[in-house]
């Protein structure tokens, strides 16, 4: 890794899920390598890439964990989110299917995960304007229904990216520090891109 991870307060492990092709291994590699590779389909995922990120004077190493492809067997493993503390459900804004999947991924977590991980719904591909399929609204009302933080990004010109795990790594650390459980925060985030134009009732939400 080209990144000095050594020197760290905390370590967090993050995870990335979401369908095949959403873009989970460019969103890891434009925030930890300022790289982005039009066509990544027969790059091996790596299983691990860190980066420091400062909150509140701590260097928090985030160790944020990419799959090898085995999302499209439905194949992760238990020891792919053990000790994991946020996760990052990924969808493509230009494929509805790959949204309407986010409820597999949140379920996927409810078994396999710790309760207490803080979760991200990041629509990915904001670039992709013409081809959007999935509204943001649409987006924003489910992530308001289960309490999670909502972002859009775009691994190919790294819009949001940086916010993105900058976010969910305060969420984590905010986290940490409550003593006693208390009802579910507000942990609403709404990208602050080129937010479109929606109807009303648009057929997904
Ligand atoms: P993964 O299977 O979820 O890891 O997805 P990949 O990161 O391998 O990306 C799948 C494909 O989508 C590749 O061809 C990428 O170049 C492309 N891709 C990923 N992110 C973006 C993005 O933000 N915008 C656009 N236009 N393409 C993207
Ligand atoms: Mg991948």
């Amino acid at each position: 890794m080209q990144n000095k991870t050594e020197n760290y307060d905390l370590l967090y492990k993050l995870v990335l899920i979401g369908d095949s092709g959403v873009g989970k291994t460019n969103i890891l590699n434009q925030f930890t390598r300022s790289e982005f590779l039009q066509d990544s389909k027969t790059t091996i995922g790596v299983e691990f890439a860190s980066k420091n990120v400062t909150i509140d004077d701590k260097t928090i190493k985030a160790q944020i964990w990419d799959t090898a492809g085995q999302e499209r067997y439905r194949a992760i493993t238990s020891a792919y989110y053990r000790g994991a503390v946020g996760a990052m459900i990924i969808y493509d804004i230009t494929k509805q299917l790959t949204f309407e999947n986010v409820d597999k991924w949140m379920r996927e977590l409810k078994e396999n995960a710790d309760s207490s991980l803080q979760i991200m719904i990041v629509g990915n591909k904001i670039d992709q304007r013409n081809l959007r399929q999935v509204a943001t609204d649409c987006a924003v009302a489910y992530a308001q229904r289960y309490g999670v933080a909502f972002i859009e990004t775009s691994a190919k010109d790294g819009t949001n990216i940086e916010e993105a795990f900058k976010n969910i790594l305060q969420q984590i650390y905010k986290s940490s520090k409550v003593v006693k459980p208390t009802p579910q925060p507000s942990k609403f985030v709404m990208a602050n891109t080129d937010v479109v134009k929606t109807e009303k009732s648009s057929s997904c939400c």
